[in-house]
C-alpha cells in the first residue's frame, strides 16, 4: 500500500455520515477533525431505519449490539379515516420493506450518539463552528472557520446534510442538485393523547398525510403534517413563521380526524422541524480535494427510508478507499464508482414510498386503502412495495479493506 497520501482530514457535520467516516478514518490511522455547527451533539429526533448492506457496515464497526439496544421496535402503523376509525393496521415492515428482528429502527440522535461515543477519543470534534471558506492549493486545503480559527487539511469531506454548506461552497447553489419530490413536511412534538406506544396512526388525504407516532421512551408523541406543494420552498429563504403559515394553509378546511388540533399544535410548537422532501443528485461527488458524503452527496429523502443506510455504507467505502488507494483522486473515483449505483437504486425507492404514504388522487387513495384492508385481513409481509425493496437495500456487497 505504501505511505498514505491522505493523513489529515476535515469532515463537516457530526450526525451519521460524519462520525461514521471518522470511525473508519481513525481506525486506519488517519488524523480526523469533525466540525459541527450545533453547540453539542443533537440527541433524540425521529426514528430512522438501518437495513440491508448498512447493517453489514454497522457489524464491521462492532456497533450492532449497541444499535439494537436502542431499537425502537415499532409494532404497528394504523391508517385511520376522518372519524379516526381504523382502515387497516399493519406491521411497519409491511410498508417499509424492512426485516423484523434484523433491522435497526433507531432515533437519529441515538445513532449519532453511538457513533460519536465510538469516535470522540480518536477524532477531534469541533462543535459550534462551521467552514466559512475553503482555499485549495497544491499541498492541501486551507480552511477558515466561522469562529476565525484556521487549519490546513489534506482533504475536506462535506457530511453536512441535505442543505450542505460544503457543497454550496464548492459546487454552488443547492437548486442545481435538488430533485424536489413534490412534498414538504412539518414535524413537531405533541402530547401523547392516544397513549401510543411504539406505534403510529396516519390519516391520508390525496396529496396530504397527518401522522402521529410514539416510540419506546414513554415520552410525548410526534406529529408530521406532510403535504404536496408545487415548488420547493427552499429555492428562497423561508422564515420560521412562513413555514407554519404554509403548513396551516395546506391543511385549511381539513376537518377530519384530529387535523385541526394538529395544525394548532404545529403553530405553537417550539421544536418545529420543517423541510422539503427532496433528493440530491450530483453529476460528481468530489472536486479536487473536497468530496461529499451522506445526504450532502446523495440525499434519498425519507420517503425512500434509506438515507441513513446510504450514509453508513458510503462512509465505510470512502474511508476504505482512502486507506487503500494510492491517492485521494483515485480514492474519490473508486468510492463513487462503487457507491453510486447502489445509492441510485435506493433513491429510486422514493416513487413507491410516495404512492404508499401520499397518493395523489382520491382514486389512488381508495385503491391503496383497499389494498391495505386486504393485507390487514391476510397479512403476507412485504406486499405493499412492488419492487423488491429488500433486495435493493442489500444490493451491494461491501468490499473488505482490512
Ligand atoms: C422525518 C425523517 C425521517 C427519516 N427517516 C429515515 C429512515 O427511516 N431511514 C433512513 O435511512 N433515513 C431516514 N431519514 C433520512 C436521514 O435522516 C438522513 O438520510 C441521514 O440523517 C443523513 O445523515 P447525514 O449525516 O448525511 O446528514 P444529516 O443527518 O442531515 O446531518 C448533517 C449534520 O451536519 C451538520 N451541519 C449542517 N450544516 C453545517 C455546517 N455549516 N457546518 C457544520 N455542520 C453542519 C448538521 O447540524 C448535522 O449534524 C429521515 C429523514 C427525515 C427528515
Amino acid at each position: 500500500m505504501g505511505e498514505r497520501a491522505v493523513k489529515n482530514v476535515l469532515i463537516s457535520g457530526a450526525s451519521i455520515a460524519g462520525p461514521a467516516l471518522a470511525f473508519w478514518l481513525t481506525r486506519y490511522g488517519i488524523n480526523t477533525t469533525v466540525v459541527e455547527k450545533a453547540s453539542s451533539l443533537r440527541g433524540g429526533g425521529y426514528p430512522i431505519d438501518i437495513r440491508g448492506t448498512a447493517l453489514d457496515a454497522v457489524e464491521r464497526m462492532g456497533l450492532y449490539p449497541q444499535m439494537r439496544a436502542a431499537h425502537v421496535d415499532s409494532q404497528s402503523i394504523a391508517f385511520v379515516d376522518e372519524r379516526g376509525a381504523v382502515i387497516a393496521k399493519m406491521d411497519p415492515e409491511a410498508v417499509t420493506g424492512g426485516v423484523r428482528g434484523r433491522d435497526v429502527e433507531i432515533r437519529r440522535g441515538d445513532i449519532a450518539t453511538i457513533l460519536y461515543a465510538a469516535t470522540k477519543d480518536k477524532a477531534n470534534y469541533k462543535f459550534n463552528d462551521s467552514i466559512a471558506a475553503l482555499d485549495e492549493h497544491a499541498d492541501g486545503v486551507a480552511v477558515t472557520f466561522a469562529s476565525g480559527d484556521t487549519g490546513t487539511y489534506d482533504i475536506v469531506i462535506g457530511a453536512d446534510g441535505l442543505h450542505s454548506n460544503t457543497r454550496s461552497l464548492i459546487f454552488g447553489d443547492e437548486s442545481q442538485f435538488e430533485k424536489y419530490i413534490g412534498f414538504c413536511f412539518a414535524g413537531f412534538t405533541i402530547p401523547n393523547i392516544f397513549g401510543l406506544d411504539r406505534s403510529a396512526l396516519a390519516y391520508t388525504l390525496p396529496g396530504k398525510n397527518a401522522v402521529v407516532y410514539a416510540g419506546n421512551d414513554g415520552g410525548p408523541a410526534h406529529a408530521f403534517l406532510i403535504f404536496r406543494h408545487p415548488t420547493s420552498p427552499f429555492r428562497k429563504r423561508i422564515a420560521d413563521e412562513d413555514k407554519r403559515k404554509l403548513t396551516a394553509s395546506m391543511f385549511e378546511g381539513v376537518n377530519g380526524w384530529i387535523v385541526p388540533q394538529l395544525v394548532e399544535d404545529m403553530r405553537k410548537a417550539e421544536d418545529l422541524f420543517f423541510d422539503a422532501v427532496s433528493q440530491i443528485h450530483m453529476p460528481i461527488w468530489s472536486r479536487g480535494r473536497i468530496a461529499l458524503a451522506g445526504d450532502a452527496a446523495h440525499a434519498t429523502s425519507f420517503l425512500s427510508g434509506q438515507g441513513s443506510s446510504m450514509a453508513l455504507v458510503g462512509a465505510y467505502i470512502l474511508a476504505g478507499e482512502l486507506a487503500t488507494q494510492p491517492n485521494y483522486t483515485s480514492a474519490f473515483e473508486a468510492y463513487e464508482k462503487l457507491a453510486r449505483p447502489f445509492v441510485e437504486m435506493n433513491q429510486a425507492l422514493v416513487e413507491e414510498g410516495k404512492h404508499i404514504m401520499i397518493p395523489d388522487t382520491q382514486e389512488e387513495l381508495d385503491a391503496r386503502n383497499a389494498m391495505f384492508r386486504r393485507m390487514a385481513e391476510t397479512p403476507v409481509g412485504n406486499v405493499v412495495r412492488k419492487a423488491d425493496s429488500r433486495q435493493i437495500h442489500s444490493a451491494l456487497a461491501l468490499p473488505d479493506y482490512s
